[in-house]
């Protein structure tokens, strides 16, 4: 019931950024106050009871819900970003995408070995990007990670999951 709300809010783009992708447009879920409701509630669901000290959101749509969820779960939120962004000292990771190599980084300060860590983004596709954020997240130890993603392509990339390590639990909600 819920998932079909959010289903008929998602904005679908064909051939776009280019011909042949189909864009899943999540900012019509974020425009829509209930969309939003029922994407934290369900966040909050998932993860009350599993300790979360920090979510690390993935740039950029993955900061939306990081903040509601962050509030509800009482934990605190770590910004992932494209190089060149944050203002202090960072660890990075290089991850292969289709055409070329992209970058993320988090600041050094920011994740402790007593953390419990979520990370959240708006997609899962191939997987790459959010692989490369938890490479990056285990480089601090923390105690946990989670991974969270509002919707994920199953049908078009049916074994992204498994570029993740057996520990890691990944969840979506679409
Ligand atoms: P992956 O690394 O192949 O799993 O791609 C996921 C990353 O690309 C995420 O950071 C998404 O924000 C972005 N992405 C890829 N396809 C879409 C889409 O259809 N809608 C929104 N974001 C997308």
């Amino acid at each position: 019931m819920n998932n079909q709300f959010l289903l008929n809010n998602l904005r679908c783009i064909p051939d776009w950024p280019i011909k042949g992708v189909n864009f899943r447009d999540v900012t019509t879920l974020f425009k829509s106050a209930e969309c939003i409701r029922i994407i934290t509630d369900e966040l909050y669901d998932l993860y009350k009871d599993k300790g979360i000290t920090k979510i690390v959101g993935i740039e950029s749509r993955g900061f939306v819900m990081s903040s509601a969820a962050a509030i509800r779960l009482g934990a605190g939120i770590v910004l992932c970003r494209k190089p060149g962004k944050l203002p202090c000292e960072t660890i990075q990771m290089s991850y292969a995408k289709e055409y070329g190599i992209d970058t993320i980084e988090i600041h050094k300060d920011s994740i402790t070995e007593d953390d419990v860590i979520l990370l959240h983004d708006d997609l899962l596709a191939t997987g790459g990007t959010m692989k490369a954020a938890c490479d990056l997240v285990r480089k601090f130890h923390p105690k946990k990670v989670y991974c969270n993603f509002i919707i994920e392509l199953q049908s078009e990339f049916p074994n992204a999951r498994d570029i993740f390590d057996d520990d890691i639990e990944v969840t979506s909600l679409l």
